[in-house]
């Protein structure tokens, strides 16, 4: 086993400021000692907390938690990637959510496409070099091998070709050449007995395609290819940069762009590779054949929603916000506004003092529940809360305990609150406004809508939420009235719930 070099005195004080965050459970923090400590270099590289969570009996909130607090304290490094789902390599890694696009070329494949927030946008935690200093904090040392199969390649992937269990397995299968490419260096690769399909050439930023034909030959097709700033150019009149449509494996067309393609009869194949640039490249060509484009599943992991749904994410990374004239696309996401009734009345009797600290109290109240189901508040509007959660679920039950809280409260106080809420999921925009992560679209609209339906200690959810897998079970012991509604902005009626109160209670 290579040794592992931790840090002595920086772990320890890291861990001890680490104790001193929140309240663990029992063995959290030693647990991730014993993992720091003993892990393999390739385990404490890009970890997924929803996997570490699993492997090590931890709750999937407790573990983000904990990779959030221990990365702003300085043991890991949060970095987000963009997978593509045709072939699993990370087409780019950043370290801050500022620098994230949501429109791609695939360097590797050459897939173009549009990436939403809970879409192949991931975010992993990376033990920091003062604490661990491990190989893949210095990519440029290691074997092409580790490179390709390893550092560039999403650990997440599920394979789905039953014959290779692990996805790494399945793109060694397909490569026929691999090695670095030193700047001015020239090399041939001999290729024989290609069948028919597709073959790829790549070093990570230059894509190119040949697209074998039926027609065997028994000639080599001699391929020239130099690399010049970050692309592949050739003297080959009939390599050209060019746009191909492909469907994949759940038949849907994908779109393809390459630096050059062009058909060449299957059978033996020449390359003539020359790097021009004056860095190292790690040329990978390997042939996929018949085989249509996978869409590739990921194991559960942490997606750039769901740590937008993290109010301890908003809470310790206030800055972390979405590039200005950026928008991200969330494909489905849970909203939930709450507002005060009669909050107008309620000043006029308690006076702005009295009814600012009730209106406080009552927004801290909320918070617990919001932080308890796993959600984050976006903002306060006047006396109303928006938030946003991964999980139709927690935001209708957090609607439901937000009730029970609110009355709870009202108890210790003379003048009541009556809250009202609603609750919509659907797409949505992510943007920064005013320095902060917030959320625009029609979804937004309707939330605040469903949520303005609502009367003394009600709860209206649409039908979106209802029908959510795991809502309606959750409200078996409540009494849920369907109404149809027409509201502001939306051309056609809505299907809303009203939830009534817990039967038992009445
Ligand atoms: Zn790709």
């Amino acid at each position: 086993m290579p040794d592992i070099n931790v840090n002595e005195r920086q772990l320890d004080e890291q861990l001890a400021q680490l104790e001193q965050a929140r309240p663990w459970s029992p063995r959290v923090i030693s647990k991730l000692e014993t993992f720091i400590r003993t892990a393999p270099d390739v385990e404490v590289f890009r970890v997924n907390p929803v996997q570490y969570a699993l492997e090590r009996s931890v709750s999937e909130a407790e573990a983000l938690d904990l990779f959030l607090h221990a990365t702003k304290i300085g043991l890991f490094e949060m970095d987000w990637h963009i997978v593509c789902p045709h072939c699993g390599f990370i087409i780019d890694n950043l370290h801050t959510m500022k620098q994230l696009r949501t429109h791609y070329v695939c360097a590797y494949c050459g897939a173009e496409r549009d990436f939403a927030l809970d879409d192949y946008i991931q975010v992993a935690f990376t033990i920091s070099p003062q604490v661990r200093d491990t190989r893949y904090h210095h990519p440029e040392l290691l074997s092409i091998e580790d490179i390709f199969l390893n550092y560039r390649l999403s650990k997440d992937v599920i394979s789905p070709i039953p014959a290779y269990p692990t996805w790494p397995e399945a793109i060694e299968h397909v490569t026929r050449y691999l090695r670095y490419i030193e700047p001015g260096e020239k090399v041939t690769a001999e290729l024989d007995e290609l069948p028919p399909g597709v073959l790829r050439a790549m070093d990570g930023r230059a894509c190119l395609q040949l697209t074998m034909t039926d027609e065997p030959s028994e000639q080599a097709s001699v391929i020239p290819i130099r690399l010049v700033d970050g692309k592949f150019q050739s003297d080959d009149p009939e390599l050209q940069p060019r746009s191909l449509t492909r469907h994949s494996m759940i038949d849907q067309p994908v779109q393809f762009r390459y630096d050059l393609q062009r058909e060449v009869p299957s059978g033996k194949l020449v390359f003539e590779l020359e790097n021009r640039e004056d860095r190292r490249s790690a040329l990978c060509i390997y042939h996929t054949g018949r085989l249509p484009p996978p869409m590739l599943t990921l194991r559960p992991s942490l997606s750039g929603k769901k740590l937008l749904t993290t109010q301890t994410f908003g809470d310790l990374f206030r800055s972390e916000v979405i590039k200005t004239d950026e928008t991200l696309s969330i494909r489905d996401i849970t909203f939930l506004f709450t507002d005060l009734k009669g909050s107008t009345a309620m000043y006029e009797q308690v006076g702005d003092a009295n009814a600012y600290f009730l209106v406080h109290q009552h927004f801290d109240a909320l918070s617990r529940v919001i932080r308890d189901r796993n959600g984050a508040i976006v903002k306060t509007i006047g006396d109303a809360v928006m938030a946003v959660f991964d999980n139709p679920v927690e935001a209708t039950s957090a609607a439901l305990e937000m009730i029970n809280a609110l009355n709870e409260f009202n108890r210790t106080i003379s003048q009541e609150l009556i809250l009202k809420v609603g609750v919509h999921r659907g797409h949505a925009m992510a943007v920064t406004v005013n320095e902060r992560v917030d959320y625009f679209g029609q979804n937004v609209n309707i939330a605040a809508r469903v949520q303005a339906l609502a009367d003394a200690n009600d709860v209206y959810i649409t039908a979106d939420v209802y029908h959510s897998p795991g809502v309606d079970d959750m409200l078996k012991a409540h009494r849920v009235f369907p109404e149809e509604v027409l509201v502001k902005g939306v051309s056609e009626k809505l299907h809303v719930y009203k939830i009534g109160p817990h039967r038992h209670n009445h």
